[in-house]
């Protein structure tokens, strides 16, 4: 199961992408988007994102 983003909470900062350890997350036109391929679940991104945009769903 890969990270998802809720694309209405999202506000591209770009905090989860920073944080992401496997580079998993690319933020295009405000909007971060995971490649479920390289995500590894660690859930830093979750805990990062300040507008609760990342779930493990
Ligand atoms: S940290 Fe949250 S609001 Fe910022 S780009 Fe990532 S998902 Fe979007
Ligand atoms: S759960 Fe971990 S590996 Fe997956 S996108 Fe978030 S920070 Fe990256």
């Amino acid at each position: 199961m890969a990270a998802f983003v809720v694309k209405d909470l999202c506000a591209g900062c770009g905090a989860c992408a920073r944080v992401c350890p496997y580079r998993a997350i690319t933020v295009e036109a405000k909007l971060a988007r995971v490649n479920p391929q390289l995500c590894q679940d660690c859930e830093e991104c979750i805990f990062t994102c300040p507008n609760g945009a990342i779930t493990a769903a």
